[in-house]
């Protein structure tokens, strides 16, 4: 049994050993899963981003053959209206703008939305560097047109993206978008446009060599209030759904502040620590997507722990300066994939937790109800080979002895009436037992109804003990009495009491012959529930063992004392006295001392 529970606890231990590591190592897939996704997402939702507004340049760049500036303008104003009736996007386009160098120096044009020519402005400040090129006569290095290695860039202009791209006259020269990018140095691929434009130097002087001319720059300005409201928002319901999940924001930097919000109560401040993001668009010239692209040629997703990262860990994922340049952020309603993850692992072990827990205690309690089991059929076995020979020994006896007389061997009167007596107590113990049985028989199932009157104990007990008088004489037992005076009347049921007493009496005469002294007092006292009648019976035989103290009220007990061991019996006479008190209201309980002797006390409620 004790081994038993050890095997289950063991086996426990090692299921929740197992348990956890399944746990953490499920969790950890989890977390990656949910990291890479949230990177995925990022990354789809950045390309569809830069995909919408990359379709701009396609529109306007010109053949290199329109050398004439009227051209060149009637060709962009043609351009914004093809743009207008065939783009997905018509609205996205706020103005296109050409910049351009003549004999008369630089012109910058531009042509608004629903103007229906260009108009002479001041060059843009901001577009300061992109002037220089066309006055100075910039070129690469090599003496190069100064092409952006893909075609073209990002800028800023008042906070609203521009794309730009070079105007140049001659064909044999002109490289495609696209064409290089394959060619392309990889160190090329994140560099800022005006970097990129101050490493320029003056080529040498006009006519001097034969590289074709770079005629202007096209600028193509974006419509802030549409991209926020149409694009972005087209683009978060698409990729994170209609914000049960997620806040969803567009953060533009340095100053911060806030281009998109998926939700209307988001704030800078709301979003100052968040789970996820990306940079959106950055002021750079690499923004062509063809071919078998690199994976790391994106902007990189930055996924934050547990704690959530502030936006500026974002933008130095992508290892930029201080540039201005757009976040996309996301921030989980429920928490972080970290925390989500975490708290399920920890539901998940919680939870397996309880049931290895219930699995071990059930697991135990079958164990402890077989054992039960296994134990009370032992016992029921050994109750009926005990009724069987405590029924055969009187019959016995009753069967020879009437044989005798019967066979009228016996004449002697004196004789006679020996055998008479012998066959009276062998036919009481009979009864005894089969009463004692019945008895038990009847408590057990409930049926047993107790009548409770008042009752004079010390008329009980009388009686009781003059009904062992000649068996106690016999054997030369001293009987001693004492009963005091005045007891009250006890509410109790006569029979029942009488019976606990008589097998008080037997198992005193069974078990405590070598003291041959026995004892019955009875008196008043205070006792748990009030005042109580107690008698009791005690003698000076060897005692009970210690170890079976606490077991000789169970029913079928007997203790493995030798006596215990000769003695007839079938354990229930004590067991039958505690449910008898019980179910009259009072209670048994013993004292007993190894080589003393042992008392019983019956504590009877007072009437
Ligand atoms: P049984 O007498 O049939 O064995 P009981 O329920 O009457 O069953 O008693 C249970 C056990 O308690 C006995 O087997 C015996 O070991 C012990 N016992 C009972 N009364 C005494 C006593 N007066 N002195 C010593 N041992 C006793």
């Amino acid at each position: 049994m004790v081994l038993g529970c050890v095997a289950v606890l063991l086996l426990t231990a090692i299921a929740g050993v197992l348990q956890y590591r399944w746990t953490n190592f499920a969790s950890e897939s989890h977390r990656r899963q949910g990291r890479e996704a949230m990177r995925g997402t990022l990354r789809n939702f950045s390309d569809d981003f830069r995909d919408t507004l990359r379709q701009l340049p396609p529109f306007f760049r010109p053949s290199p053959d329109e050398k004439n500036d009227a051209a060149l303008e009637q060709y962009m104003f043609e351009s914004a209206r093809r743009w207008h009736s065939t783009a997905d996007h018509p609205q996205l386009l706020d103005s296109v703008s050409i910049g351009t160098k003549s004999d008369k120096g630089v012109i910058f044009r531009r042509l608004k939305t629903g103007d229906n020519q260009f108009k002479i402005e001041d060059w843009p400040n901001e577009f300061g560097a992109y002037r220089r090129v066309l006055e100075e006569r910039l070129r690469l290095a090599g003496g190069e047109l100064p092409l952006f290695p893909n075609g073209f860039a990002f800028e800023f202009f008042q906070g609203r993206p521009v794309l730009i791209f070079p105007l140049v006259t001659d064909a044999s020269d002109w490289k495609r978008p696209g064409d290089t990018m394959n060619e392309s140095p990889p160190s090329q691929q994140l560099l800022q446009p005006r970097e990129w434009l101050q490493s320029l130097k003056p080529a040498a002087s006009p006519g001097a060599d034969d590289a074709p001319d770079l005629r202007g720059w096209c600028f193509l300005e974006v419509d802030n209030d549409y991209l926020r409201q149409y694009v972005i928002t087209e683009l978060v319901v698409r990729h994170y759904g209609t914000g049960a999940r997620y806040q969803v924001a567009v953060v533009a930097s340095p100053p911060l502040s806030l281009i998109y919000g998926s939700d209307p109560t988001l704030t800078i401040e709301s979003m100052s620590l968040v789970d996820a993001g990306i940079v959106l668009l950055e002021a750079n010239i690499s923004q062509a997507r063809r071919g078998p692209a690199p994976v790391p040629s994106g902007p990189r997703p930055f996924v934050a722990g547990p704690q959530g990262a502030p936006l500026s860990a974002i933008r130095d994922n992508r290892g930029g300066g201080d540039d201005l340049n757009w976040l996309l952020v996301v921030k989980n309603k429920g928490g972080s994939i970290e925390s989500l993850v975490e708290n399920a692992r920890l539901h998940i072990l919680l939870f397996s937790s309880i049931m290895l827990v219930l699995l071990a205690g059930s697991s135990v309690m079958l164990m402890l109800a077989t054992a039960r089991a296994r134990r009370l059929a032992q016992q029921q076995m050994e109750f009926v080979a005990g009724v069987s020979h405590e029924l055969r020994t009187p019959l016995t006896v009753i069967q020879s002895t009437s044989y005798n007389l019967a066979q009228g061997t016996i004449q002697d009167p004196s004789r006679v009436q020996q055998y008479g007596d012998v066959i009276q107590r062998e036919a009481r113990r009979l009864i005894n037992q089969v009463e004692r049985m019945l008895s038990f028989a009847g408590i057990q199932s409930g049926r047993r109804v107790y009548d409770l009157q008042p009752t004079d104990a010390i008329e009980i007990a009388e009686r009781s003990l003059a009904e062992y008088a000649v068996p106690f004489a016999e054997d030369g037992w001293q009987i001693e009495q004492h009963f005091a005076e005045d007891l009250p009347l006890v509410l109790t049921d006569g029979p029942a009491l009488e019976s606990s007493l008589k097998n008080l009496f037997d198992n005193a005469l069974k078990y405590a012959a070598q003291g041959k002294w026995l004892s019955v007092r009875a008196r008043t006292a205070q006792g748990t529930k009030g005042r109580e009648v107690q008698i009791t019976v005690a003698d000076r035989g060897p005692g009970i063992a210690p170890k079976d103290l606490p077991h000789i009220f169970e029913p079928f007990y007997r203790g493995a004392s030798e006596t215990a061991a000769t003695t007839s019996g079938a354990g229930l006479g004590l067991c039958l006295v505690e449910r008898t008190l019980r179910a009259l209201g009072g209670r048994v309980t013993v004292q007993s001392a190894r080589g003393e002797g042992t008392s019983f006390t019956l504590h009877l409620p007072v009437s």
